[in-house]
């Protein structure tokens, strides 16, 4: 537990090539430590979602490094990379990819169903974390059925069902009302952060910036701050 829950060292993506090459990010370093709910914050376009999706094992780094737990991500095999984020990674992006063949439960319950949890198990936890999201009796309808900010609350329910110890959250509150967003972000705070996991939340939404530990910008590609509150 001595080295910080994530670190980002010269991260930098750039898409397309010679004239057309565009930095998306560029040498982004920073740190998330255990216990810490860090919020990201910059314009559109700034290069948020590119940095999480490389901190998250999704997108690869044209250059730079990501350790999440003292481990260099990018330097596993893609079985062992597969593995480590299906049990210490949970995120939530901002398309939610849910399933639409399965119910609203078993979407829920898929990453603990993968963890080995019996099936049944499984589904009565997603049927609790649905009820926490404020979908009850939600469970037994597809997806399509739901509303955006209905299936976004899905997406969160599977995202922080297995406690993940990295949570990455991309403007998870974006489709929900202020005082849905703002229960959901204080449960994850109050129930999912621990001393031993970290949660990444990018947002706009200056409703729930009480709940942050450290808050850092981005623009134009590049990381322009990083300000710990120390609130607890
Ligand atoms: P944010 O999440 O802060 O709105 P993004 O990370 O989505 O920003 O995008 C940062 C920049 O990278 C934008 O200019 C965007 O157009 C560009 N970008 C993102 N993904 C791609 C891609 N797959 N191909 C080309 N450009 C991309
Ligand atoms: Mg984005």
């Amino acid at each position: 537990m001595e080295s910080p829950a994530v670190v980002a060292r010269g991260l930098t993506k750039w898409f397309g090539d010679g004239e057309t090459r565009t930095f998306a990010v560029r040498e982004a370093s920073f740190e998330a430590n255990y216990g810490e709910l860090l919020y990201l914050v910059g314009p559109s376009g700034s290069g948020k979602t590119t940095l999480l999706s490389m901190i998250s094992g999704i997108l690869t780094p044209s250059s730079g490094n990501v350790t999440l737990e003292g481990k260099d991500i990018w330097k596993m095999s893609s079985t062992d990379l597969a593995d480590f984020r299906l049990h210490k990674l949970g995120f939530v992006f901002q398309d939610f990819h849910l399933f639409p063949r399965l119910t609203t439960a078993e979407n829920v319950a898929i990453p603990l169903i993968l963890q080995r949890m019996p099936w049944d198990k499984a589904i009565d936890v997603a049927e609790k974390f649905l009820e926490i999201v404020g979908l009850p009796n939600k469970g037994a309808l597809p997806p399509i059925k739901l509303s955006g900010g209905e299936q976004q609350r899905v997406a969160i329910a599977r995202a922080i069902a297995p406690h993940p110890d990295i949570l990455i959250l991309d403007e998870p509150t974006a489709s929900l009302d202020g005082d849905t967003g703002r229960r959901i972000v204080e449960f994850v705070k109050q129930e999912i952060l621990t001393p031993t996991s970290c949660i990444i939340i990018v947002t706009h939404d200056s409703r729930i910036f009480e709940y942050a530990d450290a808050i850092m910008t981005m623009e134009d590609g590049r990381v322009t701050g990083i300000k710990r509150t120390g609130t607890e």
